[in-house]
């Protein structure tokens, strides 16, 4: 596999440029953090952000005090220059409502249309974060249930006394190319016309490469040779980090896998250009391209600049 210069391009969820202060998550230094004067603090209720006129909102730490969060409570996410951010997962809609005037709550895929940079990036690692604590909640070496450490970076089991550290999955994503045409697909739940690269994820001895190729292989039943990695992006759902590759078809005749995709199809590089240059679809002839803040949009982007 040949390694690349990471990306030149802006990255959904990435570029938050936060301090994780890994030596100042002691309950002394979370205590001082948390009144600060200039400490933020993000809300969540259920997979949802606390937003106003297109924003998130960020509240002081202390004004979530009685609330009722889930586990781990305030989360220390690090220090953006010398202001601490938090993340609060609300247990009840209300109470992260009243917090401010005229705030409402909305999905990340819904803010991911209209966000970008650092709030995008903070709100990803937040909601990555949380989602683990909420999956994680019991100790996979003894069963008993684990408590949130160091500011809910990690957790560990009182009984047994293991660390557990978020989980990371990595997943390839892969644009496989024949000339001038690439192959995308279409997974079974999506709406019609909608085609992206593959992907899948990395299994336990295996690398990037080998991941690429097998589930190339998999998916539609080409050979794939020549992969190489991009670039990546950590995608906040299940915890999954993307690395974006491209490879090469050996041969093009594609079997489709019914039980990962509905359909794949080789699309040439004017088709993918007229696509983004706003082609509207049209069955059989364009596609509906990935959203700009997916890697997928990213790997067709660079290579349509090939
Ligand atoms: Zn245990």
């Amino acid at each position: 596999m040949t390694a690349t210069t990471p990306i030149a391009l802006p990255m959904a969820f990435t570029g938050a440029p936060l301090d994780l202060a890994e030596n100042q998550r002691d309950t002394a230094s979370l205590t001082v953090f948390s009144k600060a004067e200039n400490a933020r603090a993000l809300i969540m209720f259920q997979g949802r952000f606390l937003v106003k006129n297109g924003d998130l909102v960020m509240v002081h730490p202390m004004q979530v005090k009685g609330a009722h969060l889930y586990d781990p409570g305030p989360l220390f996410l690090g220090l953006d220059g010398n202001i601490p951010i938090f993340a609060c997962s609300f247990a009840k809609e209300d109470e992260a409502l009243k917090l401010v005037k005229g705030a409402a709550l909305d999905h990340l895929r819904n803010l991911s249309f209209l966000m970008d940079g650092r709030p995008l990036a903070l709100a990803g690692r937040a909601k990555s974060l949380l989602d683990w604590h909420r999956s994680h909640r019991f100790c996979s070496n003894c069963g008993k249930e684990s408590k949130p450490q160091a500011g809910g970076v990690t957790r560990q089991c009182p009984t047994c006394e293991t660390d557990h550290f978020p989980r990371v999955n990595p997943v390839v994503i892969m644009l496989v190319l024949d000339g001038d045409n690439c192959l995308l697909g279409r997974g079974p739940e999506w709406p019609d016309g909608a085609f992206s690269a593959l992907a899948g994820y990395v299994s336990p001895g295996e690398s990037l490469s080998e991941a690429c190729i097998r589930e190339v292989k998999e998916e539609v039943n080409i050979d794939a040779e020549n992969p190489v990695f991009k670039f990546s992006q950590p995608w906040p759902y299940q915890g999954q980090l993307m690395m974006g590759m491209f490879c090469t078809a050996k041969n093009t005749k594609i079997t489709l896998d019914t039980k990962e995709l509905a359909d794949a199809k080789w699309f040439s590089k004017d088709t993918v250009r007229a696509v983004f240059a706003g082609a509207k679809y049209e069955e059989g002839k364009t596609f509906i391209c990935p959203p700009p803040f997916t890697i997928a949009h990213q790997l067709l982007k660079v290579w349509l600049a090939e």
